[in-house]
């Protein structure tokens, strides 16, 4: 693998930011990347793993080694009656995978379809939306130990997923390049509908009884209407996470705020869209320097063309304050920042 000297990451990262990084080199085979890794390119280097960039933020040049993950594939490993395994290699663009799969027969991740970034990053944080994470079809990922060039295997257990979260964003950050992810699909899939967008939608596609093909296209058309294009404005989706928080609490908020929608969240607790809480802060189609609230959904923060990461992070911090001091709640960050 080749090193490159001071290379420009704005093609390589969805929210346009124009940074360089001191040393840059691409993985396109598994070999390579493992002796490059075994002759020690990695040790005590300030590394960075970088697949489609889309939940990146780039707060000044990146001064280390980025390697972009562009190891491709995709292939059955097993079948039965029902279920398909399929492994897929980390440079595979992640929505690429999710129309192989529908053109297959294969159910599971159709309510995934249209997420940026590539395979290898979707256990990073267990991708989800329309009411589907990663972890409901997870069977398995192969990465590569950045110190001893080992390969290791990990279940779902070991990947300790949770909401927007796994052991990659925790403990082993930094520790591990994911080289590929398996999954288990169904043949016979019943494609999961209860997120009351698609329904609306599937209803006004005439659709009563819908495939994983109809379910696909219902949420691609909602994804299309609703979220800003990367390839049109520079933005890393969801800036920040929903937050989860207890009975007592929400009961405290909704005795102001009586129309707060809520929804159920993990272990009893009360999942608040952060988006609507950044909306009554009148912070939405809000405009700061170059940085702003996207007009259609608040949760999303928008590049207006020349906007530098550190623009982003003032307007973050300034949204984060204002929820803080209106709800007494400390808005997480979703998008990595480096
Ligand atoms: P990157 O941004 O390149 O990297 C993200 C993190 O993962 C970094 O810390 C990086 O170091 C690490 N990483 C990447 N690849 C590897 C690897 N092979 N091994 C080890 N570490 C790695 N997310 C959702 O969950 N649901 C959504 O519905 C959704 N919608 C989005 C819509 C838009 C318009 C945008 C721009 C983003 C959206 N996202 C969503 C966020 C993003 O697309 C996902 O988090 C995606 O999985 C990021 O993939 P990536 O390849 O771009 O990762
Ligand atoms: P939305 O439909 O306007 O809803 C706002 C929030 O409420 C969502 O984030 C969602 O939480 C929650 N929600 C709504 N209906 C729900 C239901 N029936 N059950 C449980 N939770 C529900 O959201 P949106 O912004 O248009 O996004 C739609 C989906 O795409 C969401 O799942 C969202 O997570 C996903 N998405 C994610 C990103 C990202 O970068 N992470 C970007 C765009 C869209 P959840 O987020 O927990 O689903």
């Amino acid at each position: 693998m080749k090193i490159l000297k001071n290379i420009s990451l704005k093609a390589y990262n969805t929210f346009n930011i124009d940074v360089k990084a001191s040393d840059y080199a691409e993985a396109n085979d598994l070999t390579e990347l493992v002796n490059f890794v075994k002759e020690g390119h990695l040790r005590d280097k300030n590394v960075l793993i970088l697949g489609g960039g889309s939940n990146i933020l780039f707060s000044g040049d990146f001064d280390g080694l980025v390697i972009r993950n562009r190891i491709e594939g995709i292939e059955v490993k097993e079948q039965g009656v029902d279920m398909v395994l399929v492994k897929a290699g980390a440079g595979v663009v992640w929505d690429d995978l999710v129309h192989h799969c529908i053109d297959h027969g294969y159910g599971g991740i159709e309510n995934l379809v249209l997420i940026p970034g590539s395979v290898g990053a979707s256990p990073i944080q267990n991708i989800g939306a329309y009411g589907v994470e990663l972890k409901d079809v997870f069977h398995s990922l192969e990465a590569l130990d950045v110190n001893s060039g080992d390969i290791r295997s990990f279940g779902k257990e070991e990947c300790v997923f949770a909401y927007r979260d796994s052991i990659f964003k925790k403990e082993l950050k930094g520790k591990y390049i994911i080289l590929s992810v398996s999954l288990l699909l169904s043949r016979d899939h019943d494609p999961d509908i209860s997120y009351g967008a698609i329904l609306d939608e599937l209803k006004a596609m005439g659709v009563d009884r819908p495939g994983i093909r109809e379910v696909g296209e219902a949420v691609t058309a909602i994804r299309q209407r609703k979220l800003p294009d990367p390839e049109e404005v520079g933005n890393a989706g969801s800036f920040f996470k929903n937050p989860v928080i207890t009975e007592k609490k929400y009961h405290e908020i909704r005795n102001r705020y009586p129309d707060m929608p809520s929804y159920k969240g993990a272990l009893g607790l009360v999942k608040i869209p952060a988006g609507w809480m950044i909306e009554q802060c009148a912070w939405k189609g809000q405009t700061l320097g170059n940085a702003a609230v996207h007009d259609r959904q608040a949760l999303v923060l928008v590049n207006k063309g020349n906007a530098t990461g550190k623009e982003v992070l003032r307007l973050a911090r300034r949204i984060k304050a204002s929820v803080f001091d209106e709800f007494g709640i400390d808005l997480e960050m979703e998008v990595n920042v480096y």
